[in-house]
């Protein structure tokens, strides 16, 4: 299992939030990383809100955010805990839960809503979730808006040798098994659940962008003094083909990696597009409503 060490991946660095905001009434989150300053290094990620973990008290009130646009990217959003409902413009709608995950595909451009799940904020409860934007290469900025829901039970569970815990396939593949995701670009979306890891490597692909973060416990990794916490990313250099973690005991957290979109990124709020006229064009298209409304 401790395959040579010269072929571990090096961290090139570690990111922490600066602070929390509100998304509408029902997301504290934090920006772990966003485009304006990581969009290369991190590419194909653009963006990584991590709401909660947090508490809240049963409500007849509905939490979240209303109708927003979005248009050149992907929005991925995986729940840990409580209940989010989505519903947009090109007809798309789901309720998901733990261990689920929604997959929209802005493109051409949506709206859509963002809101706790109805019984969820009746009853009200832990809430904790991440909303990952995966930007689209230009050639596929423009095509049609697509919507996945993916359900914990569609999400294979890869176990890891010896107890070592176990790998959730949510887009790409590990160890020969495919996640349900469908992705425009190689993309690699996993949970990870290490009970008891040490050491372990985990293969990824030699020159993709790689990133850990971790929600739970405290990580280690091979030939690095400084443990990863909980709502820290672990961001690795692009060379080599092997995770190398030292030691992990109870530690939930989630790896990103996929192919870097080496194109030109412009964004501004819910559009991120490759040139300013393009954002302009977004601009406009919202405002006549191009990208259609809720009814
Ligand atoms: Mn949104």
């Amino acid at each position: 299992m401790t395959a040579s060490i010269k072929h571990c991946k090096k961290l090139d660095r570690i990111l922490r939030s600066t602070g929390s905001h509100w998304v509408g009434n029902g997301f504290p989150v934090q920006t772990l990383f966003a485009y304006p300053e990581l969009g290369m290094v991190l590419s194909p990620f653009l963006l990584l809100d991590y709401a909660g973990p947090a508490e809240f008290p049963p409500t007849q009130q509905r939490l979240g955010v209303g109708e927003h646009p979005h248009r050149g990217f992907e929005t991925v959003t995986i729940v840990y805990s409580g209940e989010v409902d989505h519903r947009d413009s090109a007809g798309g709608c789901g309720h998901i839960g733990p261990g689920d995950v929604q997959w929209m595909t802005a493109a051409s451009g949506v709206v859509h809503e963002e809101f706790h799940g109805h019984d969820f904020a009746q009853q009200g409860g832990l809430f904790e979730m991440i909303q990952l934007w995966v930007n689209l290469p230009a050639k596929h900025k423009m095509t049609s808006p697509r919507y996945q829901t993916i359900l914990d039970s569609q999400i294979p569970n890869v176990r890891l040798p010896d107890n070592q815990g176990s790998v959730r396939v949510i887009a790409g593949e590990y160890a020969g098994v495919t996640g349900p995701a469908q992705t425009f670009t190689p993309v690699h979306v996993w949970d990870l659940r290490l009970s008891n890891a040490h050491p372990v490597q985990i293969p990824l692909p030699e020159g993709y962008t790689a990133a850990l973060l971790v929600l739970k416990g405290e990580l280690h990794l091979s030939q690095v003094e400084t443990p990863i916490n909980h709502a820290e990313i672990a961001v690795f250099e692009r060379q080599n083909t092997q995770l190398c973690i030292k030691q992990a005991n109870n530690v939930t957290a989630l790896l990103l990696c996929g192919e870097p979109i080496h194109e030109p990124i412009t964004g501004s709020g819910p559009f991120v597009m490759n040139t300013a006229t393009e954002i302009r064009q977004a601009i406009n298209d919202y405002q006549s409503g191009k990208m259609g409304h809720l009814s």
